[in-house]
Protein backbone atom coordinates (compact mmCIF):
# COMPACT_ATOMS: atom_id res chain seq x y z
CA UNK A 1 0.00 0.00 0.00
CA UNK A 2 1.66 3.21 -1.15
CA UNK A 3 2.49 6.10 1.65
CA UNK A 4 1.88 9.57 1.08
CA UNK A 5 3.52 12.21 2.79
CA UNK A 6 0.89 15.66 2.97
CA UNK A 7 2.89 18.11 4.08
CA UNK A 8 0.09 21.30 4.69
CA UNK A 9 -0.50 23.81 7.67
CA UNK A 10 -4.18 24.61 6.88
CA UNK A 11 -5.53 21.45 9.50
CA UNK A 12 -9.43 21.09 7.06
CA UNK A 13 -7.11 20.46 4.14
CA UNK A 14 -5.06 17.68 5.71
CA UNK A 15 -8.06 15.99 7.21
CA UNK A 16 -10.04 16.48 3.83
CA UNK A 17 -7.12 15.07 1.86
CA UNK A 18 -6.26 12.55 4.12
CA UNK A 19 -9.95 10.90 4.04
CA UNK A 20 -9.75 10.82 0.32
CA UNK A 21 -6.42 9.16 0.00
CA UNK A 22 -7.38 6.83 2.74
CA UNK A 23 -10.68 6.19 0.78
CA UNK A 24 -8.69 5.14 -2.00
CA UNK A 25 -6.83 2.86 -0.37
CA UNK A 26 -3.40 4.81 0.66
CA UNK A 27 -1.74 5.10 3.70
CA UNK A 28 -1.19 8.99 5.00
CA UNK A 29 1.16 10.69 7.10
CA UNK A 30 1.37 14.36 7.16
CA UNK A 31 3.46 17.24 8.68
CA UNK A 32 1.79 20.91 9.46
CA UNK A 33 5.49 22.44 8.77
CA UNK A 34 7.94 22.57 6.50
CA UNK A 35 10.84 21.64 8.78
CA UNK A 36 8.70 18.53 10.61
CA UNK A 37 7.69 17.64 6.54
CA UNK A 38 11.20 17.52 5.06
CA UNK A 39 12.31 15.02 8.38
CA UNK A 40 9.36 12.80 7.99
CA UNK A 41 10.13 12.54 3.93
CA UNK A 42 13.60 11.33 4.36
CA UNK A 43 13.05 9.28 7.57
CA UNK A 44 9.86 7.64 6.39
CA UNK A 45 10.68 7.51 2.63
CA UNK A 46 7.03 7.89 1.07
CA UNK A 47 5.89 6.70 -2.07
CA UNK A 48 4.76 10.45 -3.16
CA UNK A 49 4.86 13.37 -1.49
CA UNK A 50 2.35 16.66 -1.30
CA UNK A 51 3.84 19.84 -0.62
CA UNK A 52 2.08 23.24 0.06
CA UNK A 53 4.50 25.77 -0.91
CA UNK A 54 3.66 28.72 2.07
CA UNK A 55 4.63 26.14 4.92
CA UNK A 56 5.76 27.70 8.89
CA UNK A 57 9.66 26.67 9.34
CA UNK A 58 10.91 25.98 5.74
CA UNK A 59 9.03 26.66 2.83
CA UNK A 60 7.91 24.20 0.45
CA UNK A 61 10.33 25.12 -1.98
CA UNK A 62 12.96 25.05 0.22
CA UNK A 63 11.96 21.63 1.26
CA UNK A 64 11.72 20.02 -2.30
CA UNK A 65 15.22 21.64 -2.75
CA UNK A 66 16.40 20.08 0.39
CA UNK A 67 14.87 16.50 -0.44
CA UNK A 68 16.10 16.70 -4.23
CA UNK A 69 19.67 18.05 -2.54
CA UNK A 70 19.43 14.81 0.05
CA UNK A 71 19.37 12.43 -3.63
CA UNK A 72 15.65 11.83 -2.81
CA UNK A 73 13.64 11.11 -6.12
CA UNK A 74 10.39 10.80 -4.15
CA UNK A 75 7.35 11.79 -6.62
CA UNK A 76 6.40 15.93 -5.03
CA UNK A 77 3.32 17.61 -5.91
CA UNK A 78 3.36 20.83 -5.29
CA UNK A 79 0.05 22.37 -3.60
CA UNK A 80 0.81 26.51 -4.86
CA UNK A 81 -1.79 29.28 -4.70
CA UNK A 82 -3.78 31.11 -7.71
CA UNK A 83 -1.83 34.19 -9.29
CA UNK A 84 1.73 32.76 -9.01
CA UNK A 85 2.62 31.75 -12.72
CA UNK A 86 6.49 32.42 -11.77
CA UNK A 87 6.06 30.16 -8.88
CA UNK A 88 4.90 26.97 -10.50
CA UNK A 89 7.97 27.33 -12.59
CA UNK A 90 9.99 27.66 -9.78
CA UNK A 91 8.16 25.23 -7.80
CA UNK A 92 9.01 22.95 -11.17
CA UNK A 93 12.63 24.91 -10.59
CA UNK A 94 13.48 23.26 -7.48
CA UNK A 95 12.60 19.75 -8.61
CA UNK A 96 8.70 18.91 -8.02
CA UNK A 97 6.78 16.74 -10.46
CA UNK A 98 4.05 18.35 -10.85
CA UNK A 99 1.87 21.14 -9.49
CA UNK A 100 -1.65 21.95 -8.57
CA UNK A 101 -3.23 25.41 -8.08
CA UNK A 102 -5.70 26.08 -5.11
CA UNK A 103 -8.52 25.76 -4.60
CA UNK A 104 -8.25 22.44 -6.30
CA UNK A 105 -11.12 19.77 -7.01
CA UNK A 106 -9.71 16.49 -4.52
CA UNK A 107 -10.55 13.76 -7.18
CA UNK A 108 -7.90 15.46 -9.65
CA UNK A 109 -5.49 16.10 -7.33
CA UNK A 110 -6.04 12.56 -6.29
CA UNK A 111 -5.96 11.33 -10.03
CA UNK A 112 -2.16 13.52 -9.94
CA UNK A 113 -1.02 11.55 -6.77
CA UNK A 114 -1.74 8.34 -9.00
CA UNK A 115 0.18 9.45 -12.37
CA UNK A 116 2.90 10.28 -10.53
CA UNK A 117 2.92 6.87 -8.67
CA UNK A 118 2.13 5.42 -12.26
CA UNK A 119 5.51 6.54 -13.14
CA UNK A 120 7.44 6.13 -10.33
CA UNK A 121 6.97 2.31 -10.47
CA UNK A 122 8.26 1.66 -13.74
CA UNK A 123 5.56 3.99 -15.98
CA UNK A 124 6.45 5.61 -19.38
CA UNK A 125 10.04 6.63 -19.10
CA UNK A 126 12.73 3.61 -19.90
CA UNK A 127 16.17 3.82 -19.74
CA UNK A 128 16.12 5.56 -23.45
CA UNK A 129 18.30 7.90 -24.69
CA UNK A 130 17.06 11.07 -26.76
CA UNK A 131 18.83 13.70 -28.45
CA UNK A 132 17.26 17.09 -29.25
CA UNK A 133 19.47 19.20 -31.18
CA UNK A 134 23.20 19.35 -29.62
CA UNK A 135 21.41 17.98 -26.09
CA UNK A 136 21.19 14.47 -25.19
CA UNK A 137 18.39 13.53 -22.86
CA UNK A 138 19.48 10.71 -20.47
CA UNK A 139 15.56 9.71 -19.69
CA UNK A 140 16.80 7.23 -16.79
CA UNK A 141 18.65 9.86 -15.06
CA UNK A 142 16.54 12.75 -16.05
CA UNK A 143 19.26 14.77 -17.50
CA UNK A 144 20.07 16.73 -20.10
CA UNK A 145 23.57 16.95 -21.57
CA UNK A 146 25.76 18.79 -23.68
CA UNK A 147 29.76 18.39 -23.53
CA UNK A 148 30.36 19.18 -20.12
CA UNK A 149 27.27 20.89 -19.71
CA UNK A 150 24.15 19.19 -18.09
CA UNK A 151 20.94 20.35 -16.67
CA UNK A 152 18.56 18.97 -14.68
CA UNK A 153 14.85 17.54 -15.81
CA UNK A 154 11.86 16.77 -13.92
CA UNK A 155 9.77 13.66 -14.80
CA UNK A 156 7.04 15.28 -16.69
CA UNK A 157 9.70 17.14 -18.95
CA UNK A 158 11.30 13.93 -19.41
CA UNK A 159 7.79 12.12 -20.21
CA UNK A 160 6.83 14.91 -22.53
CA UNK A 161 9.87 14.81 -24.98
CA UNK A 162 9.71 11.00 -25.14
CA UNK A 163 6.65 10.91 -26.22
CA UNK A 164 6.98 13.37 -28.96
CA UNK A 165 10.44 11.84 -29.92
CA UNK A 166 8.56 8.61 -30.59
CA UNK A 167 7.41 9.95 -33.95
CA UNK A 168 9.61 12.52 -34.53
CA UNK A 169 8.11 15.35 -36.78
CA UNK A 170 4.20 14.82 -36.25
CA UNK A 171 2.22 16.61 -34.50
CA UNK A 172 0.86 15.41 -30.87
CA UNK A 173 -2.44 16.68 -29.71
CA UNK A 174 -2.63 18.26 -26.19
CA UNK A 175 -5.40 15.55 -25.36
CA UNK A 176 -2.99 12.87 -26.34
CA UNK A 177 -0.23 14.52 -24.79
CA UNK A 178 -2.54 15.01 -21.25
CA UNK A 179 -3.85 11.04 -21.15
CA UNK A 180 0.15 10.24 -22.08
CA UNK A 181 1.85 11.82 -20.02
CA UNK A 182 -0.13 13.25 -17.46
CA UNK A 183 -2.46 10.14 -17.63
CA UNK A 184 -5.69 12.18 -16.64
CA UNK A 185 -8.62 13.30 -18.74
CA UNK A 186 -7.76 17.17 -18.21
CA UNK A 187 -9.51 19.76 -20.59
CA UNK A 188 -7.19 20.06 -24.00
CA UNK A 189 -7.37 23.73 -22.28
CA UNK A 190 -5.01 22.89 -19.82
CA UNK A 191 -2.15 25.34 -19.31
CA UNK A 192 0.16 22.22 -17.50
CA UNK A 193 1.63 21.50 -20.92
CA UNK A 194 2.41 25.18 -21.80
CA UNK A 195 4.27 25.18 -19.06
CA UNK A 196 6.32 22.60 -19.13
CA UNK A 197 7.34 23.28 -22.61
CA UNK A 198 7.89 27.17 -21.75
CA UNK A 199 10.80 25.46 -19.30
CA UNK A 200 12.16 22.95 -21.58
CA UNK A 201 12.24 25.44 -24.48
CA UNK A 202 14.52 27.55 -21.85
CA UNK A 203 16.38 24.15 -20.98
CA UNK A 204 17.13 23.08 -24.18
CA UNK A 205 16.53 25.87 -27.36
CA UNK A 206 19.52 28.59 -28.18
CA UNK A 207 16.42 31.06 -28.96
CA UNK A 208 13.45 29.95 -26.73
CA UNK A 209 11.01 32.49 -28.11
CA UNK A 210 11.98 31.25 -31.65
CA UNK A 211 12.64 27.51 -31.07
CA UNK A 212 13.82 25.21 -33.64
CA UNK A 213 13.09 21.77 -31.99
CA UNK A 214 10.07 21.60 -29.75
CA UNK A 215 7.50 23.49 -31.89
CA UNK A 216 4.18 24.64 -31.45
CA UNK A 217 1.42 23.10 -34.04
CA UNK A 218 -1.21 25.94 -33.37
CA UNK A 219 -5.25 24.26 -33.01
CA UNK A 220 -2.78 21.06 -32.11
CA UNK A 221 -0.42 20.46 -30.17
CA UNK A 222 2.97 20.16 -30.15
CA UNK A 223 5.50 18.14 -32.02
CA UNK A 224 9.65 17.81 -31.65
CA UNK A 225 11.79 18.08 -34.82
CA UNK A 226 14.80 15.94 -35.08
CA1 LIG B 1 -0.05 26.84 3.63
Amino acid sequence: MALILVIEDEPDLVLGLRRNLEAEGFRVLHALDGAHGLELAIKETPDCVILDWMLPKLDGLEVCRRLRAAGRRVPVLMLTARGQEVVKVVGLEVGADDYVVKPFGVRELVARVKALLRRATGGVVRAEKLQVGAWEIDCARFEARRGAESRSLSRYEVELLALLARRPGEAVGRQEILNQVWGMDASPTDRTIDNYVVKLRRTLEEDPKRPRYLLTVHGIGYKLVP
